[in-house]
């Protein structure tokens, strides 16, 4: 097999051939077909995450097929298709696992973080954290929903009934959630860097009521909103977009450091939170419902070898939607 594997924190990725691995008891060999390229990728590389474990294989947006079964794997066959998403395994025993929320597991794998993942022509899976993808759509268009998509969607379920949403960071997930959020009747607030036109004409055009910069007021108060992009200074400005009781969502993994703001943006019951992982069941739900919502997702196809050049282009805004390689 071949992948383009992190070394160094903070170094580029390096082209390299590695044996073929063996899916061990429980394990799944997949042949990965796509997998998208996400932020926390950026993380990883940047040695921004802690306790990094190097050499590392990122990627944990993977759509590929069963080649090869471990001992004891039952549901799943040769060939099938399915999806590889950032919780690669959790303990079971610990108090979060028993609780529903395994997301929050104290002792938890992480596909392209603490396991191998996809930015590879083959990748090994634990079988129980895997995704039955069935056949419909392509790979390189599945892809973002297996993080962008599923994260977006763990956020927009935290962010409650609301009908008024802003979405601080219009990459790959808010493109996704824009269309949930749509589909469900509620109005999108769609934020960018300042002066980012194309990205705002591109919210615009998933249906956002409305599009700016984010160092804009939107025109009316928002119930909630969540934030995508990595950029603490926009916590303060998200709490003064939402009203009495409004919610502010952080999506992202690692964030700048957040600013001191007055508690007057806080007061009046506006709730600040953060979502983390994902469990199964979030992953059963948005997936069955994708489909049915009919998302479509804007790709920028990179070839495998080019991960590097993907993650820059991520790193720079260069794209709308989301960058996927493809072996
Ligand atoms: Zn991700
Ligand atoms: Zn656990």
């Amino acid at each position: 097999m071949y992948a383009m594997v992190l070394k160094k924190l903070g170094a580029a990725l390096e082209w390299t051939e590695l044996a073929d691995p063996e899916p061990g008891p429980g394990e799944i060999r997949v042949k990965v077909a796509a997998c998208g390229v996400c932020r926390t990728d950026l993380h990883v590389v940047d040695g921004e995450l802690p306790d990094p474990k190097v050499p590392i294989i990122p990627g944990h947006e993977i759509v590929g097929r069963i080649d090869r079964l471990g001992s004891g794997v039952e549901g799943l066959s040769v060939g099938e298709r399915v999806g590889v998403p950032w919780l690669g395994r959790t303990c079971g025993g610990c108090s979060y696992c028993k609780q529903d929320q395994e997301n929050l597991c104290d002792n938890p794998l992480f596909t392209g973080y603490s396991r191998n993942g996809g930015f590879a022509t083959a990748t090994i899976a634990d079988a129980r954290f895997a995704f039955p993808l069935g056949e419909v759509g392509g790979d390189a268009a599945l892809a973002p929903l297996l993080c962008a998509g599923l994260i977006g969607w763990r956020s927009l379920v935290i962010a409650g009934k609301c009908k008024t949403l802003g979405l601080y960071g219009f990459g790959a997930a808010a493109h996704i959630v824009a269309q949930v959020a749509k589909s469900q009747g509620r109005s999108v607030f769609a934020f960018t860097r300042p002066g980012d036109l194309a990205t705002q004409a591109f919210a615009r055009r998933l249906g956002a009521t409305w599009a700016g910069g984010s160092d804009e007021m939107p025109p009316e108060q928002l119930d909630a909103a969540i934030i995508f992009a990595p950029v603490g200074v926009l916590v303060p400005t998200a709490l003064k977009a939402v009203k009495k009781g409004g919610r502010v969502v952080c999506a992202g993994i690692h964030m700048s450091d957040i600013p001191s703001f007055p508690y007057s943006l806080l007061w009046e019951e506006r709730q600040l939170v953060s979502v983390a992982n994902l469990t199964r069941q979030d992953g059963i739900d948005f997936l069955g419902l994708a489909p049915k919502i009919g998302i479509v997702t804007e790709t920028t196809q990179y070839p495998l070898i080019q991960a590097n050049h993907a993650l820059e282009d991520l790193r720079t805004g260069r794209f709308e939607g989301a960058a996927v390689l493809v072996p």
